[in-house]
């Protein structure tokens, strides 16, 4: 009985190992999950800041021309407390001298003399920024867990965190099985194909934190298998295998994963495509995903098992987008005993659009796909403009 994706979801979850942590420089922290809470070490901002170019003075004194006591730039600390019928010509980003409770615009004043401005309007914006008014010193600024993107780089930059701690990146090997497989940049005989799947899961695993290495093609022998997936995980965390997982006299890698210590969390889920899907684990806390052969199934199972095992290892809250949009045209299959997961567009109206898609083997199906549609288990028809769930890809 294959187990359901939200089952089998659950015990990969289960069994992954958290990785240690390490510290790393700010300027690499870019894609890293962060194994500490990050607390502001200052306000923010840290001093009353002017939010634009322009006169700081009383709020009640702009209706008369205002005496221009000095000029305050960015980085520079007031001299003069601003008194009645003063102001201090101030810049963008700089403190606000006490005694001003405003700052009027320069593009709203005239100048009437080198020391005298007027103001133009009739009433005035604050235009200040009050100390501690965005961040208070001690508050938490960045969580434990979060995937670090560029604006959460501006955080660790400006509360002066310069060496994260972050979990360590997962080391994650790559492997191929089959006799009728080349390289893409070797000339297939008449019976046989170029291996894509290593290399689209290699480009999926650049995506994320992970170290990755490509162990080649292991031919369709025993021993060849089991000491390929012994060397494998001498030196990773994780490995991917693909194919060889099937019903077919060829199909080895169960039994030597079975021969190298490991043990079956699953060998089968209800999803389509990807059913002979097989979690392994070992007593080292070691991680095998064998993966069916074929490249849709491959992309798939990796996105969603593989990916969050990955991230789940490496500390990480992330999730996957997903989105329900309504769908662009009627849906029907005729067995429903599985989770489909078919190939999508988002297009500019937000409807899902079911893509041209023949099954696993299909190498172009997700050429233009921009998401996968759910299609539960139990559903046969979905009709236009009904809401699915999408995820991103
Ligand atoms: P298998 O799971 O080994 O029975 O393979 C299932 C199908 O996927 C077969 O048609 C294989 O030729 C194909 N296949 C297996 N591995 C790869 C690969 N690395 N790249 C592309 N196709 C593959
Ligand atoms: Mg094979």
């Amino acid at each position: 009985m294959p187990t359901s994706y939200a089952q089998a979801l659950e015990i990969v979850l289960g069994h992954v190992p958290l990785l240690d942590v390490e510290q790393i420089e700010l300027s690499v922290a870019l894609g890293r999950v962060m194994a500490e809470d990050v607390l502001a070490d200052m306000d923010m901002p840290p001093f009353d800041k002017s939010a634009v170019d322009g006169f700081a003075c009383r709020m009640t004194d702009i209706v008369n021309p205002l005496n221009v006591k000095e000029i305050i730039s960015a980085g520079q600390d007031p001299m003069f407390i601003i008194g009645p019928g003063e102001c201090a010509k101030i810049m963008t980003g700089a403190k606000v001298p006490a005694g001003a409770d405003c700052v009027i615009m320069v593009e709203n004043t005239q100048t009437l003399s080198e020391n005298q401005i007027r103001f133009l309007g009739e009433k005035t914006a604050g235009n200040i920024c009050y100390a501690g008014e965005d961040v208070k010193k001690g508050e938490i600024v960045l969580e434990t867990g979060l995937l670090i993107q560029p604006q959460h780089v501006a955080v660790l930059a400006a509360f002066g965190c310069v060496q994260p701690w972050v979990y360590r990146k997962a080391r994650v090997a790559v492997l191929s099985t089959g006799d009728e497989l080349v390289e893409p940049y070797q000339t297939p005989s008449p019976t046989q194909i170029r291996n894509s799947n290593a290399w689209q899961l290699l480009a999926q695993l650049a995506k994320l934190p992970v170290i990755s290495s490509y162990l080649g093609i292991v031919s369709d022998q025993e021993d060849a298998t089991y000491q390929a997936i012994c060397n494998a995980m001498s030196t990773n965390d994780l490995v991917i295998i693909t194919g060889g997982i099937s019903m077919g006299d060829f199909d080895l890698v169960p039994d030597s994963l079975q021969r190298a210590g490991f043990e079956f969390q699953f060998r089968s889920i209800a999803v389509q495509p990807g059913r002979p899907t097989i979690f392994a684990t070992n007593p080292q806390q070691k991680i095998c995903f064998a993966l069916p052969g074929n490249p849709v199934s491959s992309f798939n199972q990796f996105e969603l098992l593989v990916k969050p095992a990955l991230y789940k290892m490496m500390g990480s809250n992330h999730r996957p987008i997903e989105f329900f949009v309504p769908l662009a045209s009627e849906y029907k299959r005729n067995k429903s005993e599985r989770l489909s997961m078919i190939p999508v567009r988002i297009n500019r109206l937000g409807e899902a659009e079911i893509i041209e898609y023949h099954g696993s083997a299909h190498i172009n199906a997700l050429t233009h796909a921009n998401a996968l549609m759910f299609v539960q288990q139990g559903v046969t028809k979905i009709s236009k403009g009904e809401k699915v769930r999408v995820r991103q890809i």
